[in-house]
């Protein structure tokens, strides 16, 4: 979709990435470290400035007593720790649980370690989860279970309830919990982002990534930052080694640095991004779609049926970017079925002019469907 985007010259409401660059301070700690030096191959599992800061917040904000010489691991990426935990946990013939709609990469690198998925739905409008399917999923062939909260795309936040749930189950079968809560802190309306890790029996069967690319909106750094208990992160750091083996000094200090910043500033993150979501939220309904609450992360979902577009999600994107000059993504991709087929993702991490110039021109094209 973004390269249609860019070649009908679109407004790109579809990719999840932020058109600010993120705070000052923190690049010119970058840009100072990369002038200083030192440039060579930082320490394998990341410098010790930027895992303190990864363990302090992560006891601050969680409370759950990292020790950082042996349970933090900074990567290129979030990604990149997602792969270096599935690889390092999952062996042949594992089972892993998946919840769709789910993150792109989370399948291929399952694939690619060996691993079996096994799929859970969670369906519009309220993404609940639907404790028999999961129950059914698990077996004893049960390695790992992923976990995204909040959710990309569907921007649902997992309630205690459910995540108690998933504990139980994690319990039961013996299995481990990776952890994606890169959208830690943009979570709205007063709600709690609760990480599985901080549950009862969960410390040392999961591990949370984060990343520096949604907390400091500088999605091109790649900067990812993780916890585990010293046996799960062992596994993680064989597969890191031969991955990336390290990331950027500068970048790592920098992130340190903003990892350090006190919690007013943590807050103030998802406190503007909500004015954001509430902004493209109420134009689309005013347009006429039946918009989907965005409790967290970028990202919210809206149902078009009820403008009367007849085609499915594909050829609905395909037609806002060509006739509309607005990019958004079809939910189906986010599925391996096709059942879902009329919604689609729109991002809010944008300037207002440029939400406000998308809205402007759905308005204009869309009474045509
Ligand atoms: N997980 C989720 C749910 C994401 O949305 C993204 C980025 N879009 C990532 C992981 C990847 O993060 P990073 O860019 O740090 O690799």
């Amino acid at each position: 979709m973004s390269a249609m985007a860019v070649e009908n010259n679109a407004i790109n409401l579809g990719q999840g990435f932020p058109d600010t660059d993120g705070p000052e301070d923190i690049r010119q700690v970058a840009a100072d470290a990369s002038k200083e030096g030192p440039n060579q191959y930082p320490p394998m599992m990341g410098i010790p400035d930027l895992r303190k800061s990864t363990a302090n917040h992560n006891n601050y904000f969680y409370d759950l007593g990292i020790n950082w010489k042996t349970e933090t691991m900074v990567t290129s990426g979030a990604t990149e720790a997602l792969a270096a935990c599935i690889f390092g946990l999952i062996e042949p013939g594992d089972e892993a649980v998946m919840i769709e709609p789910l993150y792109d990469c989370y399948l291929p690198i399952l694939r690619r370690a060996g691993g079996i998925p096994r799929m859970v739905k969670l369906e519009p409008p309220n993404w609940a989860l639907p404790y028999d399917d999961i129950e059914a999923a698990f077996s004893k062939k049960t390695k790992l279970l992923v976990i995204n909260s909040p959710m990309n795309p569907s921007a649902k936040v997992f309630s205690l309830d459910e995540l108690t749930f998933i504990a139980e189950l994690l319990k039961r079968y013996d299995a481990y919990a990776i952890c994606d809560e890169v959208y830690e802190h943009l979570v709205y309306d007063k709600r709690k982002h609760i990480p599985l890790m901080t549950l009862p029996g969960m410390r040392d069967r999961c591990v949370r990534i984060s990343s520096a690319g949604k907390t400091f909106s500088m999605t091109g750094w790649k900067v990812g930052y993780s916890v585990a208990s010293p046996n799960i992160l062992a596994a993680a750091a064989k597969a890191h080694q031969f991955l990336t083996f390290a990331t950027p000094p500068n970048l790592q200090k920098a992130v340190a640095y903003g990892l350090n910043k006190d919690e007013s500033y943590f807050r103030s993150i998802s406190a503007n991004m909500v004015l954001k979501r509430n902004r493209l939220a109420d134009g689309l309904s005013e347009i006429g779609f039946d918009v989907m609450e965005s409790q967290g992360t970028y990202f919210l979902a809206a149902d078009y049926q009820p403008l009367g577009f007849k085609g499915d999600d594909v050829q609905f994107c395909t037609y806002l970017t060509r006739e509309a000059g607005v990019s958004a993504v079809p939910f189906s991709a986010f599925y391996q079925g096709d059942e879902i087929n009329n919604f689609i993702r729109f991002c809010y991490c944008k300037d207002d002019a440029l939400l406000d110039a998308a809205l402007g021109k759905l308005k204009a094209y869309l009474g045509k469907c």
